[in-house]
């Protein structure tokens, strides 16, 4: 297919409303035909996974119809690589949420932190994820738990310490307008509620689905604003219409940050990762974190070695870039996040001086105030 006709059936989807992507759907091998040349591996592991996978006909579009290490795709279509585990933790949701403690939550509650949690309301998404770290429940669905809201909304009520509340999935932004408001205006009527986050990846694979009506539900001044946290992980994944959608939740006065997973192959290498965190920032989306790929099982094949994204953010963004495209980098266990930083910058300390490093290896010294 020729690069205009490509962009051509790239705008086409992108006009048509969220519900009529849903409705066209890509998760058969026969669907999946019409938008790339499907390997005889991919193939193989389509009819042999049991697992759950799909995307928007959308962000297929995105994907290079000849080669199966694009980015986009690698994210999208299913691997033999995921019957292997050497790695990866069975149960590894029960380990990473704390599901074993003590602590009685229901099921769409996760808590690793005193003052807030992470509220599961969905397991559909509108992409399935191959490095999903809860693929267990979004997408090979070994592990059931029960998503009552009801049940959720009254355990945070009763949890007077609990400030801070991510609504996650699945994608939140998968139920329907309605719900979506029945789920923030109950979070808005806690007292002790003072923000909510969600986590979505609509704005990169559904951006359509930042419509007049959720515009609606998410827009206008109130007490306790709501922040949304995407996740990007190629710079090919950012289009105009990605732009768009994210200047519409500005104009609501929702935040957009970008929480990144490192991805073996598909954003590890300098000049990748450069150009991800700078494109983010010109469609006004603010990197916030980049996640070491988590030991979910079956997804060892994204995994890089955890030295990888400090040695990222030294060599492709600090001093390279602007201070605005710096995330975090963060490995998230069950005792929550731990920020993994370049650790070059104190060469040396004496009872006189430090003696600092900057990104090009010059060095400086500074005195040691005791
Ligand atoms: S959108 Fe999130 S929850 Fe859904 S498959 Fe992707 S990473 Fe997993």
């Amino acid at each position: 297919m020729s690069i205009a006709s490509k962009e051509e059936r790239l705008k086409r989807y992108a006009e048509q409303g969220w519900k009529e992507q849903l409705s066209q759907y890509v998760n058969t091998l026969e669907r999946l035909k019409e938008f790339i040349n499907v390997t005889p591996e991919e193939e193989e592991a389509i009819e042999t996974l049991h697992t759950k996978w799909g995307t928007t006909p959308y962000y297929a579009a995105l994907m290079d119809p000849d080669n199966p290490e694009c980015p986009i795709r690698r994210q999208v279509v299913p691997c033999v690589k995921e019957k292997e585990n050497s790695y990866g933790m069975e149960d590894y949701l029960i380990y990473k949420e704390n599901r074993a403690t003590g602590e009685k939550r229901p099921d769409s509650i996760a808590r690793q932190y005193t003052d807030r949690i992470a509220f599961t309301i969905t397991d559909v998404c509108a992409n399935y994820c191959r490095h999903c770290f809860r693929k267990e429940v979004v997408l090979d669905q070994k592990l059931e738990l029960r998503f009552d809201i009801d049940e959720g909304f009254e355990w945070i009520r009763e949890h007077t310490e609990i400030r801070d509340v991510l609504v996650t999935g699945g994608d939140p932004f998968m139920l329907t307008d309605d719900k979506i408001e029945h789920v923030i205006t109950k979070l808005r009527e806690i007292p002790h509620v003072e923000m909510i986050r969600i986590g979505t990846r609509t704005p990169i694979v559904m951006p359509q689905r930042i419509d007049e009506g959720l515009k609606k539900v998410l827009g206008g001044y109130h007490d306790v604003p709501i922040w949304i946290n995407t996740q990007c992980n190629h710079p090919r994944e950012i289009t105009e219409y990605t732009s768009r959608a994210v200047y519409d939740l500005l104009s609501c006065g929702v935040n957009v940050g970008n929480q990144a997973v490192l991805l073996k192959g598909i954003n590890d290498d300098v000049e990748t990762f450069r150009e991800l965190h700078q494109k983010l920032l010109r469609v006004r989306i603010r990197p916030y974190y980049v996640f070491y790929c988590e030991a979910a099982p079956g997804i060892d094949h994204f995994r890089t070695t955890v030295e990888k994204g400090a040695e990222l953010i030294r060599d492709a963004l600090r001093g390279h870039t602007t201070g605005l495209a710096q995330p975090m980098y963060v490995i998230a266990t069950n005792i929550g996040k731990i920020p993994l930083m370049p650790d070059y910058y104190i060469v040396d300390k004496n009872e006189k001086e430090y003696t600092l490093r900057n990104y090009k290896g010059e060095t400086t010294t500074l005195p040691n105030i005791t």
